[in-house]
């Protein structure tokens, strides 16, 4: 049974490690950024409430992602998944600790220097009909190259924004890291190198 959560600062290519591994072992994701950016799409009064966190970059409170995402796994049935962006606080992977069923078997913790994600922001895109990731060059097309939607920037991307998203990783969920090395449970992967070679290594440890 494969319960995998994935660690890493903005833009360090969660997102396109999560397909890799969701096409690699058949697994069933939450990416709780997108989750929460279509709670604000839908305009809901939770929608509005959300949109003052996300939009200062700020991490929205435990209590409340908790809930979401615990609805969620509720509905997996006790089948395996992988959670993209949870848990960000101790407060949050403790919550995953309390049930023995929905304790992660493996933590992935991607690393990237700030300085290269800051770069990678500036590119980054996501589509507006499959809410997947992708990074854009100079002149690309704007089309998904997934599911043919629109790609488009995100709100939360101007560096302001990152740059608080970046403050609020150091100090809530970089600590993740060494907490779940102690438990035995952390792969290491430096997110510097291609996406490629980043998922070589993914994969080298998964089907090992
Ligand atoms: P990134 O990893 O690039 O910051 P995400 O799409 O994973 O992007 O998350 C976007 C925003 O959603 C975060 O900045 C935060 O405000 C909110 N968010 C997502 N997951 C969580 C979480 N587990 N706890 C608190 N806030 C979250």
């Amino acid at each position: 049974m494969n319960r995998i959560v994935l660690l890493g600062p903005p833009a360090c290519g969660k997102g396109t490690q999560c397909r890799n591994i969701v096409n690699l072992l058949g697994l069933t994701t939450l990416g709780t950024g997108a989750m929460l950016r279509r709670e604000v799409e839908s305009g809901s009064d939770l929608g509005t409430d959300l949109d003052k966190y996300l939009s200062a970059g700020n991490y929205v409170p435990d209590e409340l992602i908790m809930t979401m995402v615990n609805n969620w796994l509720t509905a997996q049935n006790g089948n395996g998944w992988l959670l993209d962006g949870f848990p960000r606080t101790l407060a949050q992977a403790e919550s995953l600790e309390a049930n023995p069923t929905t304790q992660p078997t493996l933590a992935i913790g991607l690393d990237v220097p700030e300085f290269e994600l800051e770069q990678r922001i500036a590119n980054r895109r996501e589509c507006a009909s499959c809410d997947s990731t992708w990074t854009v060059s100079p002149g690309q097309s704007s089309e998904c190259p997934s599911c043919g939607g629109e790609l488009r920037s995100r709100s939360d991307d101007a560096l302001d924004s990152f740059r608080v998203r970046y403050a609020n990783y150091k100090e809530h969920t970089q600590p993740l890291f060494d907490y779940y090395a102690a438990k035995g449970k952390l792969l290491f992967i430096n997110g510097s190198n291609s996406p490629e070679d980043v998922f070589a290594s993914i994969k080298k440890f998964l089907t090992q």
